[in-house]
């Protein structure tokens, strides 16, 4: 099984679109979509869940307040301010550390699991898609990015998988490197911008630091072919091999609309370069 990473500085840049067309076009394919803070691969595939659970990815202090006598240690403890003057404990500031479980005498806080999101594995027609989504001010999504990965592993077992699609984070954070483990190879996706260049050379500092082969496209490349061909010229230098340019095209938010591919589009000119593109990354991953 091979295991590919759509990887981009940030959002927007058409990272999950490009993914969603190697899910159609590559065979015998799991996906997973480890954009946990905007999965948004399920979109553009039509899924059926068909298993889900919630995420533990930490815990939180709870107060029982008939235990409490006020005293006021767990205050003076807690370094994230999340105990308020009349002791109550801000789900949103604890950090679960414990130390006010520690700091209090009546044993009145306990620490509690903490559910943090949700995972679901589903169906697709283009096969299984693993995913999850972190609730709002969750901060663990390299941990859950972790969980999807995990699920993952049986759905490639099960249909003995050639291929992983992976739809990763935007940016270069904690579920970036949580979504790098154990990838065959990376397809950066930049947009000809002064901003997706500076991305790109960030993005490709932690990728390079993994050791990883990793690809180029360039999307909406005629937006400017200045941009694009500097990029290009920045790729040359570090090696990283360029899979294609796609061209801006109103029929990718279109197809989208329809809940479809734009690959699926024989008259879509970025469509065709999609293909391209796929074509190239066989040819030159072999
Ligand atoms: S567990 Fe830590 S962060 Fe949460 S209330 Fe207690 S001391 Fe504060
Ligand atoms: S340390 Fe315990 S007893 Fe004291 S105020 Fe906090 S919860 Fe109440």
């Amino acid at each position: 099984m091979r295991q590919v990473l759509f990887l981009s500085g940030k959002g927007g840049t058409g990272k999950t679109s490009l993914a969603a067309a190697f899910a159609v076009l590559a065979k015998n394919t799991v996906l997973a979509d480890c954009d946990v803070d905007a999965a948004n691969l399920h979109l553009l595939l039509d899924p059926k869940v068909v298993e889900e659970g919630d995420f533990v990815g930490s815990k939180e202090a709870i107060r029982d307040a008939s235990l409490c006598t006020q005293c006021g240690r767990c205050r003076e403890v807690c370094r994230f301010n999340a105990v308020s003057e009349d002791f109550e404990i801000d789900p949103y500031l604890c950090e679960g550390c414990g130390a006010c479980v520690t700091a209090c005498p009546t044993n009145a806080i306990t620490l509690e699991p903490r559910i943090s999101g949700r995972w679901f594995n589903a169906e697709t027609k283009w096969g299984p898609l693993a995913s999850a989504e972190l609730l709002p001010g969750e901060e663990t999504s390299g941990k859950l990015v972790m969980q999807v990965k995990r699920n993952m592993e049986p759905l490639v077992q099960s249909m003995n998988a050639e291929w992983a699609i992976v739809d990763g984070s935007p940016g270069i954070g904690c579920p970036v490197i949580a979504s790098v483990s154990g990838v065959d190879a990376v397809i950066l996706v930049t947009e000809p911008t002064l901003s997706g260049m500076h991305d790109l050379e960030r993005i490709l500092g932690v990728v390079n630091h993994f050791r990883i082969p990793s690809y180029l496209v360039i999307n909406k490349a005629d937006l400017s072919t200045d941009l694009a061909e500097r990029l290009e010229g920045f790729a040359s230098d570090k090696g990283l091999p360029v899979l294609g340019r796609i061209p801006y095209d109103r029929a990718v938010t279109d197809r989208l609309l329809e809940g479809r591919s734009v690959v699926e589009d024989e008259e879509s000119p970025a469509g065709a370069a999609m293909r391209d593109v796929f074509e190239n990354f066989m040819e030159a991953s072999q």
